[in-house]
């Protein structure tokens, strides 16, 4: 199968994938909507500035995932196929570990670099937050989360299956990490490890905590290396 999705990845299909990446876009907009709408219960009313950057940062992530085609096409970010389950695994653990520390370096940075505060400051103005505020930020910082992606696959090639399973994670995770209620309950050891809705609305109610996205342990690190020795 991997090897009959290749072949749409060639020149010969350039038109066709890049209305491929419009639509994926789009898609992961309109699902996030629809998924709020079901779990949340009531559709999000965005008013017309949080219509205009939703917008926005769909345009930005449909020029990122362009982007990458385009990187892909000139052979700068490579697929392995043909990985055995084992290695797929890994491969997404290493995405996910790796992309986490990536961006929760950015995310630390963001607060404390004024010029770059200025940008993600846009996605702390919703402090109780929907599902929908996945899309509430920054071109500018969606820009530089998708740069840090792109840069990350062109330095490592993974496994094409471990890519797509990454980014439904990343979907899926951004979501609960806006979800309005607990999407893993505190009583299981899982969330010692794994943010969870809770983690990432302390970040929107207390800006000096919870950074990371995907695991807790890049703060407790940052917490107890950074913070005690500096005696913050
Ligand atoms: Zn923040
Ligand atoms: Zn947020």
């Amino acid at each position: 199968m991997a090897m009959d999705l290749q072949r749409f990845f060639t020149r010969d299909y350039t038109f066709e994938m890049i209305l491929f990446c419009i639509a994926e876009n789009v898609l992961l907009l309109l699902l996030t909507i629809l998924i709020g709408r079901c779990l949340e219960g009531s559709w999000v009313r965005f008013d017309l500035k949080e219509k205009r950057i939703a917008l926005a940062v769909l345009i930005v992530n449909c020029l990122v995932t362009v982007c990458g085609f385009y990187l892909y096409l000139f052979g700068f970010i490579r697929f392995n196929v043909n990985r055995s389950l084992i290695e797929i695994i890994l491969d997404t653990v290493f995405i996910l570990v790796g992309m986490d520390f990536l961006m929760f370096v950015f995310h630390y940075v963001a607060h404390r670099w004024q010029w770059l505060y200025r940008f993600h400051h846009l996605h702390h103005e919703h402090v109780d937050t929907r599902m929908e505020d996945l899309f509430q930020l920054h071109p500018i910082e969606a820009l530089g989360f998708g740069s840090i992606w792109l840069g990350f696959i062109v330095v490592f090639h993974f496994s094409f299956i471990a890519v797509v399973v990454y980014l439904v994670i990343n979907f899926v995770w951004g979501l609960a990490g806006h979800y309005s209620r607990e999407m893993i309950s505190s009583r299981y050891w899982i969330s010692k490890i794994l943010t969870n809705s809770a983690f990432h609305h302390r970040h929107h109610h207390d800006e000096e905590h919870n950074y990371g996205f995907y695991f807790t342990f890049w703060d407790k690190l940052y917490q107890r290396f950074i913070v005690k020795r500096i005696g913050k």
